[in-house]
């Protein structure tokens, strides 16, 4: 540095629960700038921290004097450009938690030892228009491939697991960016140095930066692991969204049947639904009754047909169970208890002999009897994966039946069970059959998608299925409206209905949640933080803010409750004001507050 060029101070942000940066003196020579990943101590321990911003001495940053030295760099050139650091700011604000670990969750571990100088990313790539697409017609998964393959410009495809992800970087020959990825740091710099132009991988990549003109694609869009427990507590849709308006681009959101989110902004004129050439065939959707059967077999007489008919013929055949749903439904009647106010069903609490509302903490005694019908018959069915192997090879013994979460795994079998997942991982059309165990199990969910997740299972068991092939759906509901829009192939049909339902309750796409939710060794601390957070919400106009009630299933000693705020869609300017500093308070021994804004599970 020559003489009389200014100091410089870095602000850094860690991978801690802490809202706020931290100044540090650079040492003289060291070239930072944000975006970059560097080594410094906070209280006493040396971590990683990222530069977010870089500056004379003397700015904002206080008296130099007394700054603290970063220690070291740990990657010569940014991972992220200003892009990037601007959506992760905007992801870190809309959830109401730390940039820096927002953006630790986001960026590859970094390498061992410190590597040759790299090129960093485009500092401002010229603005490209911004567009986003809804795909969901047959074939939507072979049109993004040639999409892509053909080129010319960059891509990065992201998948909901890491199996997914894996299959399309070899799809696509494509960098591999996910958790399973052998180098994530070289295959990110790769991409960042345009040496490849396509790259897969699963949330974490959300933040690559790609030369325009670029195009970001969504897998299986409305799948809950988009958005799984902890941070960057958004929805990748979300995220992306946000990404295109910010850098311009195409985004392109790929499903069979889409989240009510997506469909309502298709519907508003906010991405454009491609739907393409009507499927040559399909699965014909047969409704199944299940009274009186479940409570000891899992197979009715038309399931029972379509396994005999399918392994004659020497075809494959699906069967789709589900763990067993936390609320009590009436065998003969098919009644589920639900919320007087919330529509959702009721949970059950055994030991409690209590149903309790998981959104806004209504309690009131588990019924001896079926409220509809006076049957006696009210209890928490479910037939497990394992339970069904078991049944299914009892009455088939000449066939392999396997528990499957992937039909790799078992390329020998006729009968593979397994939940949602499995049918997402299997080729389009390859089924002779799928069976439904229990499509009451999904509609008795205690979450107010119980329905969307049902019309998107038939609507994924009908793709995986030959187009001469039978969808056997046992049920006690045959007449819902997600069961009927599946058996006459009518989306608009289902989302009329769904859109009609979320409106009168005030649910997303038309009001948003968010869930606060405590946990601690002292429950008695945990609830009056729990308090103390509603307080603090009490008189926010726009609001509305649930009682407490149980967060469903947390750690043994450290019991969680949740309370649900219902709010329009600038809920997170509304509630980082009133609870900033419940959030940003030392955490104390006792109890801890997590802000989830957007839940997608409750169950
Ligand atoms: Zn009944
Ligand atoms: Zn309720």
């Amino acid at each position: 540095v020559a003489a009389g060029s200014p100091a410089l101070v870095a602000d850094l942000v860690f991978d801690l629960p802490l809202r706020r940066s931290f100044s540090y003196r650079v040492p003289p020579g060291l070239a930072l700038r944000p975006g970059q990943r560097v080594a410094a101590r906070l209280q006493g321990r040396l971590r990683v921290g990222v530069v977010v911003a870089v500056g004379p001495e003397g700015g904002a940053a206080g008296a130099p004097a007394s700054l603290a030295a970063i220690e070291r760099v740990l990657e010569p050139a940014p991972l992220v450009g200003p892009a990037g650091l601007e959506l992760a700011r905007w992801a870190a604000a809309e959830s109401l938690s730390s940039l820096g670990a927002t953006l630790a969750a986001w960026l590859p571990p970094p390498p061992r030892a410190a590597p040759a100088a790299v090129a960093p990313p485009g500092a401002s790539p010229s603005r490209q228009p911004a567009t986003t697409e809804l795909w969901c017609g047959p074939g939507r998964g072979e049109a993004l491939e040639r999409e892509l393959a053909g080129g010319p410009g960059a891509g990065l495809v992201i998948a909901p697991d890491g199996e997914t992800a894996g299959a399309w970087a070899g799809r696509l020959d494509a960098a591999r960016l996910d958790a399973a990825a052998p180098d994530r740091w070289q295959a990110w710099l790769a991409v960042v140095r345009g040496r490849r132009r396509l790259a897969v991988g699963t949330r974490s990549a959300l933040l690559l930066p790609l030369p325009p003109p670029a195009t970001l694609a969504l897998l299986d869009e409305q799948d809950a692991a988009h958005k799984p427990p902890g941070a960057p507590r958004l929805h990748s849709r979300d995220l992306l969204r946000r990404r295109v308006q910010l850098e311009g681009g195409r985004l392109l959101l790929l499903a069979g049947a889409p989240s009510v989110e997506s469909w309502w902004e298709a519907r508003q004129g906010r991405a454009r639904l491609v739907e393409g050439a009507a499927a040559p065939g399909r699965a014909e959707v047969v409704a199944a009754p299940t009274r009186g059967i479940l409570r000891n077999h899992p197979l009715t007489l038309p399931l029972t047909a379509a396994l005999r008919d399918a392994l004659r013929r020497g075809g494959r055949i699906a069967l789709v169970a589900h763990r067993r749903a936390p609320a009590l439904g009436c065998d003969d009647c098919g009644a589920v208890p639900r919320c007087p106010d919330c529509g959702v069903a009721l949970a059950y609490e055994r030991t409690a002999a209590k149903l309790g509302c998981r959104l806004c903490g209504h309690r009131e005694p588990a019924p001896a009897s079926c409220p509809r019908c006076r049957g006696r018959r009210l209890a928490q069915l479910g037939w497990g994966p394992e339970r069904v192997v078991a049944a299914v090879a009892r009455r088939f013994p000449q066939a392999v039946v396997a528990s499957a979460t992937d039909a790799a795994r078992a390329p020998r079998a006729d009968v593979l069970v397994g939940t949602t997942a499995l049918l997402r991982r299997l080729p389009p059309g390859g089924l002779d059959a799928v069976g439904i165990v229990a499509l009451d199990d999904l509609l008795r969910l205690p979450d107010f998608r119980a329905a969307e997740r049902a019309f998107q299972l038939l609507w994924t068991a009908v793709e995986a299925t030959r187009p001469a092939g039978r969808v056997v759906v046992q049920t006690l509901h045959p007449d819902h409206y997600a069961l009927r829009a599946a058996q006459t192939a009518d989306r608009a049909r289902f989302y009329d209905d769904e859109l009609r339902f979320r409106e009168e309750l005030g649910y997303p796409p038309f009001r948003r949640l968010c869930l606060l939710r405590v946990s601690g060794a002292d429950p008695g601390a945990a609830r009056r933080l729990l308090e103390d957070c509603r307080a603090a919400l009490g008189g926010v106009a726009g609001l509305v803010v649930y009682p407490p009630a149980p967060a469903g299933a947390g750690p043994a000693r450290r019991p969680r409750l949740a309370c649900l705020v219902k709010g329009p869609r600038e809920l997170p300017a509304l509630l980082a004001g009133p609870l900033g500093p419940l959030l940003d308070r030392p955490r104390r021994a006792g109890a801890v507050v997590e802000v989830e804004m957007d839940p997608v599970d409750f169950a």
